[in-house]
């Protein structure tokens, strides 16, 4: 699908789908919401659709309370999207993120649309705006809407939507993907309406006071450095978030509290979720958690911050993480 194909589809009403990562956090929410407010001023039947809960820090974004999710209104979400003539994939590479939604979206018979930033993006959408270099997808939302033409339909509410995830995704604007692009269009959400320390606020000092517990409690008693590595590790078992309440959200940071501490190059932070072992990694320099987390923890994301996941259990994968890391301490040392 061209770009010309992409605008002439989206100049007829659609049956939209926005969909974005399990999990979503600020940049795949303020995207899909973002674009949500885009394409309804089109004239388009919009709805976004998540795989599962996101965490209550966000659920002041307008129209929060349109969103379907998958976990809690499944048919509902697999009739939006087989009935869809234009279906929306926001903030993540491969249709593995969205767990349960992939098999719908693979089958879906509407054309997909990709709107990403993160490395090495799989080949599944008839159109795709990927650019890895990109601070977030809330920032290409905008790149999108000037693609489209129409960046004179930014509104409040979209502002407010695309400021969030740059905010979330740049680390209040500190990291190195943040750039004069990133900041150009911030000033045009500014122009539009965001009120930056009110909205800061919402975001990040909204936490509930259990959540500040599972964080001290994970630092004080969970979080230790490998022996001779500048590496920190940090786990937390399905049973200590229950003592503290666990909900969505709740254990997102711990890992960037082990990348604060000097000389360290890598954290690793790993949890007993649904079953599962989720894992985050965060590095600082050279050193590629992306291509790290893809090899050894089916995993994947950005150089500098990555997830991924293990089969085995909670003490196994960390023990395997300790005997893989080792092997990687020049890289760790020279990053
Ligand atoms: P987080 O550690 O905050 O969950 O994720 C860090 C970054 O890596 C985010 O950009 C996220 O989308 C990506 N990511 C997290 N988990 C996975 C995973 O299992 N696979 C892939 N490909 N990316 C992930
Ligand atoms: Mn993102």
């Amino acid at each position: 699908m061209t770009l010309a194909q992409l605008q002439a589809t989206l100049a007829q009403p659609q049956h939209i789908v926005i969909t974005t990562h399990k999990s979503p956090d600020g940049d795949a929410m303020g995207s899909s919401l973002g674009l949500y407010h885009f394409l309804t001023q089109l004239n388009h039947t919009v709805t976004v659709v998540t795989p599962n809960e996101y965490p209550v820090n966000l659920h002041w974004l307008p129209n929060n309370d349109k969103v379907v999710i998958a976990t809690q209104q499944p048919e509902k979400a697999a009739e939006l999207i087989a009935n869809a003539t234009l279906i929306f994939t926001l903030d993540f590479n491969n249709l593995l993120r969205i767990d349960q939604l992939a098999k719908l979206v693979e089958q879906a018979v509407a054309p997909k649309v990709m709107i990403d930033h993160h490395l090495e993006p799989s080949n599944y959408a008839a159109f795709m705006l990927s650019d890895t270099s990109a601070s977030s997808t809330c920032e290409l939302i905008y790149v999108f809407m000037q693609m489209m033409e129409r960046t004179d339909l930014l509104n409040k509410q979209i502002a407010e939507c695309l400021y969030t995830g740059i905010l979330t995704d740049t680390g209040c604007f500190k990291y190195y993907s943040c750039t004069d692009r990133t900041h150009a269009v911030v000033s045009h959400l500014v122009a539009a309406g965001v009120k930056n320390q009110e909205l800061h606020e919402r975001i990040f000092d909204a936490d509930n006071i259990n959540r500040k517990r599972l964080h001290g409690y994970a630092v004080a008693h969970k979080m230790y450095k490998m022996e001779s590595l500048p590496v920190i590790i940090t786990s937390l078992t399905s049973a200590e978030l229950d003592e503290y309440n666990y909900e969505t959200g709740n254990s997102d940071g711990i890992v960037n509290v082990g990348l604060g501490i000097s000389g360290v190059k890598l954290s690793a932070f790993f949890v007993e979720r649904d079953g599962a072992v989720k894992i985050s990694f965060r590095s600082k320099g050279g050193f590629n958690v992306n291509e790290f987390s893809r090899k050894h923890f089916s995993g994947g994301g950005h150089a500098n911050a990555a997830g991924g996941g293990s089969e085995v259990s909670l003490q196994e994968t960390i023990k395997q993480f300790e005997t893989i890391i080792p092997t990687y301490a020049n890289e760790l040392f020279e990053s």
